[in-house]
């Protein structure tokens, strides 16, 4: 019998395979598919690659202002992104492997299925062979939610793993849901000359983001060129037209490719979880701070909890659930995981957000200071000014991070383990941020005051 089965190869489920064979426990990870989930195949690898090209091909573009002047057309040669990707993608899902290999677990290929609880454990099949394993996890992961809307099936229509494959670059898109996969879509589409829409049914872009965030990412898109139809609710598909009504008018745009970026769901189905007793909830399964879901000795982890839908979250969630079954005390913190926006300028934020204070009544402060108080900020970003907002409590805590400008996703951790630590705003202050860097926005935002 097996310490641990784990069903899922995803972050969340390679992690826990990883870091419970490095404990000495004996696990098996059965995986359908391809070894890395959606994160590695299709989702946060594939994405950037194509995004880092987007980037390159915007630097060169405005090189002038950097004092370099290129005379030649550019080209972005799209084969050539798609089949770098491509390499990169199976670079990293081969690492995976080693390091499986490396940890002893048993890998199985195929779809698993809960058969049956049994003593001392459970019964998985996969392959036509059942598995006994003492503890679960469930790293199922999530899937595109398609929305029910007529003419759904048209040829424009796609999703986001048709474009990580797309042969030639279109005139034209529109994207459906203004959510953090629909606005790095439109980052690299515009970044390499395609007439992007945006139609998003809530009266901002990236619902969880901080507004005040959001919008500043919104009106440096809109001065690319991206339009965006906010309040707007799709109502059919016709070729290349998408039919919504904004504010009760009824309006149209055409788009060579029609880009479904509605949302995630997660994976609860076809695997037998019905014959355990995991109570689920409208987002996922539900687990607690120690990913133990409602079933003695069932873990669950990453995009199938519905907590953040990111795999270093997923990362984090598994090792929480490994320490756990092996006997060491741990819990998950989700109020420090941070979240990253792949856009131009890049977001990202941890903690608590400014509307969610408000509307709790809760006494706070904001500092606020201009992304370009960094030295290094303006050395790499001209003019843009950009925001770095922290949120504090009446007790001096650092309760949120909100930051747009680039590079935020690689300062962010800085501000996850101020808020991990219960740090205040005086002993953030005595981290020694490295000079020049962006990193030392917090310094000038924490002496600000
Ligand atoms: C376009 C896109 C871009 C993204 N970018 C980022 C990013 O930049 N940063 C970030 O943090 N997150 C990003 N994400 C989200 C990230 O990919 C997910 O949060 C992460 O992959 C979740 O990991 P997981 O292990 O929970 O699930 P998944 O990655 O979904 O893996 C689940 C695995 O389980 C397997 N499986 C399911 N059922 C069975 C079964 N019955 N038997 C065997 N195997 C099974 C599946 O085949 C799959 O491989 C992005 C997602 C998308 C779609």
């Amino acid at each position: 019998m097996f310490d641990l089965g784990i069903i899922g190869g995803g972050p969340a489920g390679y992690t826990a395979a990883e870091r419970a064979g490095n404990k000495g426990l004996s696990v098996v990870l059965f995986e359908m598919d391809r070894l890395g989930g959606v994160c590695l195949n299709e989702g946060c690898i594939p994405a950037k690659t194509l995004l880092h090209s987007a980037k390159v091909h915007n630097l060169i573009e405005n090189a002038d202002k950097f004092g370099i002047h290129i005379g030649a057309d550019i080209t972005f040669d799209l084969p050539h992104v798609i089949e770098r990707k491509d390499r990169i993608v199976e670079k990293l899902t081969t690492g995976v492997q080693e390091k499986l290999t490396n940890a002893n677990a048993t890998i199985v290929q195929g779809k698993a299925e809960i058969e049956s609880r049994i003593y001392g454990g459970f019964s998985i099949k996969c392959s036509n062979q059942a598995y006994e394993v003492k503890n679960l996890m469930i790293a199922t992961g999530s899937s595109v939610d398609m929305p029910e809307i007529p003419g759904i099936d048209s040829p424009a229509v796609c999703t986001h793993r048709d474009l990580l494959s797309l042969e030639q670059i279109p005139s034209s898109m529109v994207i459906i849901g203004g959510g953090i996969i629909g606005i790095e879509f439109a980052n690299f589409f515009a970044s390499i000359g395609v007439q992007v829409s945006v139609i998003e049914i809530a009266g901002e872009i990236l619902n969880e983001t901080d507004k005040e965030i959001s919008a500043i990412l919104r009106n440096e898109y809109e001065k690319r060129g991206i339009q965006f139809f906010l309040k707007s609710t799709v109502t059919s598909i016709d070729g290349e037209k998408v039919a919504f009504a904004q504010d009760g008018e009824k309006k149209s745009i055409s788009g060579q490719k029609v880009l479904i970026a509605a949302g995630r769901r997660p994976n609860l189905e076809g695997f037998g979880l019905e014959k355990l007793d995991v109570e689920c909830y409208r987002k996922g399964i539900r687990v607690s701070r120690t990913m133990l879901t409602s079933e003695p000795n069932v873990y669950a982890a990453g995009d199938v909890t519905g907590f953040s839908k990111l795999a270093h979250a997923a990362y984090r969630e598994a090792e929480v659930a490994v320490n756990v079954i092996a006997g060491e005390q741990d819990f998950m913190n989700f109020k420090s995981i941070p979240t990253c926006i792949y856009s131009d300028p890049e977001i990202a934020y941890v903690g608590i957000s400014e509307e969610s204070l408000k509307m709790a009544w809760m006494p706070h402060r904001i500092i606020r200071v201009p992304m370009s108080s960094s030295g290094r900020f303006v050395i790499e970003n001209g003019t843009f000014e950009g925001l770095c907002k922290i949120i504090v409590s009446e007790s001096d805590e650092i309760l949120g991070v909100h930051v747009v400008g680039n590079s935020a996703p690689e300062i962010i951790a800085s501000a996850s383990m101020a808020i991990d630590a219960h740090m205040t705003v005086n002993d953030w202050r005595k981290t020694i941020f490295p000079h020049p860097t962006v990193t030392e926005i917090f310094r000038e935002a924490l002496f600000s005051e």
